[in-house]
């Protein structure tokens, strides 16, 4: 924990932020402008066993490993959490996001229901969790088509774990309808601002008021 922009900004703990969402409603555009406007955020690179897609590279999307070698990650304790997503295996590497933490990073997560559950069973109050909704299911298969990564098969695959994934709604703190790319976007930034403020992530705040509390004994306005 040293995360401190200015004269007046106090030692806080980062925020984990995590970032759901039904597959297509836009989640990785907004985590790319989130990223854009704010360079200074940590992002956690998930392990997976699905195999890469085009345009894909290992270690920026995902790292990408065999079966054998995720469940042996996994038995060492590896990952901060994981879970089973559309038959494939997905964790979280527990020392990066560690490390990014200890340095007063907030860091940006990209999991789903299962693992913003995991994360804030473990984190608690420092997990913030987004849950981005497309406007309608037709809007979202529209973008799923005009995204032009998965065949047809895949599509109505992901159209049908959406209805499943949007009952996962009441595990968030907020849930933000991507209807208005650039709207969205801003609600989204705004709650990651709002939520680096709170009171409870800065134990730096304690120093500042006993520093003013000494001021008022100098200034003669008190004799405690
Ligand atoms: P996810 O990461 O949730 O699977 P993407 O970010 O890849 O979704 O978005 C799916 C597609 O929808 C992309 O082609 C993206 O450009 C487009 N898209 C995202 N947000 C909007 C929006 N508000 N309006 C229209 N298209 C959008
Ligand atoms: P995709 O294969 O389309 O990149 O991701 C499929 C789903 O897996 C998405 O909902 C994504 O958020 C989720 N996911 C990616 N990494 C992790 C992870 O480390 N843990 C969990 N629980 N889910 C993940």
């Amino acid at each position: 924990m040293a995360h401190r922009d200015s004269k007046f900004e106090f030692d806080r703990r980062g925020v984990l932020f995590v970032l759901s969402s039904p597959s297509g409603a836009g989640k990785s555009t907004i985590a790319r402008k989130l990223l854009e406007v704010e360079p200074g955020m940590g992002v956690s690179v998930s392990a997976t066993t699905r195999p890469m897609r085009e345009g894909e590279q290992d270690g920026r999307e995902y790292h990408f490993v065999s079966t054998e070698e995720f469940k042996a990650r996994a038995a060492n304790h590896e990952f901060l959490e994981w879970a089973h997503v559309f038959n494939y295996r997905y964790g979280t590497p527990r020392a990066p996001v560690k490390k990014m933490l200890a340095e007063g990073q907030d860091v940006l997560f990209d999991v789903d229901w299962q693992g913003a559950q995991q994360l804030f069973q473990l984190e608690g109050g420092d997990v913030v969790r987004v849950f981005i909704v497309p406007p309608s299911l037709t809007e979202l298969e529209k973008r799923l088509r005009d995204r032009n990564t998965d065949s047809e098969e895949v599509i109505q695959y992901r159209m049908k774990r959406a209805e499943r994934e949007l009952s996962h709604w009441d595990g968030y703190d907020y849930v933000v309808v991507n209807d208005d790319l650039n709207a969205c976007f801003e609600k989204v930034h705004t709650i990651l601002q709002a939520e680096r403020e709170k009171r409870s992530r800065k134990p730096g705040l304690i120093g500042f008021i006993r520093e003013r509390q000494e001021e008022a004994v100098a200034m003669g306005l008190t004799t405690r």
